[in-house]
């Protein structure tokens, strides 16, 4: 009986409990390490903030799919992998064995800015949700203007903030970045495009060039940096400190530690960091764990050329891009709200009546 960890319920994860709840995996004794027993879904995130969704509608219940899917919880986090030795060690000391392990871990918000410590990190996103509950801050500034602080900034102003948003550089299309800039503005967002944050004082004070202001709150929504222990653990990583895997997502340099999602990266051709190719990675992943448990030919993941992407706008409206193509309106909105809670139902288990 071969021994198989799961590290952490991201995506990838979710995809293989749901087809191990389907179809069980012989052969094996899977056990999941997660610090969360349930999982909020971060394409849902900013419509949770801005008050579109209830809580438990954007919530995965990792502990149900887990029964389900014959699969041991291990409430907990990895603070080691010793691929040598082929063991984990857990944040209460206790280690874990394995002859496969998985890691779908995400990855954490860049905080090398000065000052971090007096920002609010998006991840984990529960404390973020429980932190805004609590402070309800009226004056906010969002560091980063990628999809996610763009998303973040427009829905925090939707829920009666004045926010503005920072941003250092570039990362959209132009075509994406112009519709990302008229919703910002309809959005009353206060868009600071080329003025990066260069630290963050107590107060907070957002400190950007020679510029100083003051808010009730500042958001770090600057990009996605590797887990510590990733980075000492001894795999084969890229420049950034993300696991190499082959197309078949196993380690370059250990093949019997599969890595998907954030904390991966693609050797031939790394894929964006999102969800929308964590959950791709997790087809790939389920279908490989069962054929190297029964030491079968693996299946190669073949990335999408031109992925979708759908950016929420504050109210019930978003603009979505594949290629060359950008559109927008309500019926984007409710395109993407149709897509998010068939994610979110496809992970939900219904008993038959
Ligand atoms: C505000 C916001 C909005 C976004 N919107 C979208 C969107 O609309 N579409 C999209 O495609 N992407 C979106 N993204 C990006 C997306 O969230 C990430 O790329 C995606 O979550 C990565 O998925 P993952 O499966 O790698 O890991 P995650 O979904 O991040 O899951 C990782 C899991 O591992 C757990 N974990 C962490 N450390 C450990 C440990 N040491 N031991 C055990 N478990 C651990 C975590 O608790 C977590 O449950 C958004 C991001 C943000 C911040």
């Amino acid at each position: 009986m071969k021994q198989i960890l799961l590290v952490g319920a991201g995506h990838a994860h979710l995809v293989v409990l749901r087809s191990f709840s389907t179809q069980a995996l012989y052969g094996a004794r899977v056990t999941l390490v997660t610090p969360r027993a349930s999982q909020i879904y971060s394409g849902m995130l900013p419509g949770l903030i801005a008050g579109h969704y209830r809580l438990d509608e954007v919530r995965v219940d990792v502990a149900q799919l887990c029964a389900r899917a014959y699969v041991e919880l291990r409430p907990g986090r990895v603070v080691a992998l010793d691929p040598e030795r082929r063991r984990a060690r857990l944040d209460d000391g206790a280690e874990l064995g394995y002859d496969l392990a998985s890691l779908n871990a995400g990855s954490l918000t860049d905080a090398s800015l000065a000052g971090a410590g007096h920002a609010l990190a998006v991840r984990p996103f529960a404390d973020f949700i429980e932190a805004l509950k609590k402070a309800a801050p009226a004056r906010v500034a969002v560091a980063g203007a990628g999809a996610a602080g763009t998303e973040l900034a427009m829905a925090l102003s939707c829920r009666g903030a004045a926010v503005t948003l920072y941003s250092d550089k570039p990362t959209m299309s132009p075509a994406l970045a112009k519709r990302a800039a008229r919703a910002l503005r309809r959005s009353a967002v206060d868009f600071r495009p080329g003025m990066a944050v260069t630290g963050i004082e107590p107060g907070p004070v957002v400190i950007a060039g020679t510029s100083r202001q003051e808010f009730d709150l500042v958001v770090l929504a600057t990009g996605a940096v590797s887990l510590p222990w990733v980075r000492g653990c001894g795999l084969a990583l890229d420049d950034e400190g993300f696991v190499l895997v082959h197309d078949t997502l196993q380690s370059v340099s250990h093949p019997e530690v599969f890595a998907a999602g954030d904390c991966a990266a693609l050797a031939a051709a790394p894929d964006p960091k999102s969800g929308v190719h964590a959950v791709r990675h997790g087809a790939v992943l389920a279908e490989n764990l069962r054929k190297a448990v029964a030491a079968t030919a693996l299946s190669a993941y073949k990335p999408q050329k031109r992925a979708l992407l759908l950016l929420s706008c504050g109210r019930r409206y978003a603009i979505a891009e594949r290629g060359g193509w950008t559109a927008e309106g309500r019926w984007v909105w409710r395109w993407k709200d149709w897509i998010d809670r068939r994610w979110i139902s496809s992970l939900r288990i219904r008993d038959a009546a």
